[in-house]
C-alpha cells in the first residue's frame, strides 16, 4: 500500500504561522492558572482514607497491640508481611495477651498499599498511614522492622471499634 504524501500550499511551506502559533499557545500558558506541584517540597493534599504505609501500633499503655495472630501475613497479596511469633513473659502482670511478635518485617518494595492488613486485623494493631513516599538506598532498608513499624505507628487507642456495634 502507498501513502500519498499530502501537498503543501506555499501557505504551508513557510512553516513560520505554525511556528507562532505554537509559541503563541505557550505565551497564553504562561497566565493560566498552574497545576505543577514542586514535589517534595510541596505535597499533596491527600483526602478520607488514604492507603499508604502500613504500620505498627502501640495501646496507650505502651503494649504492642499486635498479638502475633499472623492474619495479616496470611491474607498479604504479595507475601509482603514477615512475622516471627513469639510468647509474652509470664510473668508480664501488664500483658493483654498470652503472644506478640519477636519480629514483624514488612517489605515496603511488596507492599502494594491494599490495606488488607488493616481490614483482617482483629486488633486493630496495624494501620496505613497517610505518607506514600518511602525511600531507601538499599533494598534491606526498605524492609521496614519492628521497631521501625512501631516507632512510625505511635500509639492508639486500645478499645477496638471494629467490633463495636453500629
Ligand atoms: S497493605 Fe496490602 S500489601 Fe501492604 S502489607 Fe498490608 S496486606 Fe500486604
Ligand atoms: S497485626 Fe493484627 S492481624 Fe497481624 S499478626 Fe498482629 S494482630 Fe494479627
Amino acid at each position: 500500500m502507498i501513502v500519498e504524501r499530502p501537498r503543501l500550499t506555499w501557505y504551508e511551506k513557510l512553516y513560520l504561522p505554525q511556528i507562532l502559533g505554537g509559541m503563541g499557545l505557550t505565551f497564553r500558558h504562561i497566565f493560566r492558572k498552574k497545576f505543577t506541584m514542586q514535589y517534595p517540597e510541596e505535597q499533596p493534599k491527600l483526602y478520607g482514607p488514604y492507603r499508604g504505609v502500613p504500620v505498627l501500633v502501640r495501646d496507650p499503655e505502651g503494649r504492642v497491640k499486635c498479638v502475633s495472630c499472623q492474619l495479616c501475613e496470611f491474607v498479604c497479596p504479595p507475601k509482603a508481611i514477615r512475622i516471627t511469633p513469639g510468647f509474652r513473659a509470664a510473668t508480664d502482670t501488664t500483658a493483654n495477651a498470652e503472644k506478640e511478635p519477636q519480629e514483624f518485617e514488612i517489605d515496603m518494595l511488596r507492599c502494594i498499599y491494599c490495606g488488607l492488613c488493616q481490614e483482617a486485623c482483629p486488633e486493630e494493631a496495624i494501620f496505613l498511614r497517610q505518607d506514600f513516599a518511602v525511600t531507601g538506598y538499599s533494598r534491606e532498608e526498605m524492609v521496614f522492622n519492628k521497631a521501625k513499624l512501631l516507632e512510625l505507628g505511635g500509639t492508639q487507642n486500645s478499645e477496638i471499634w471494629k467490633w463495636k456495634e453500629k
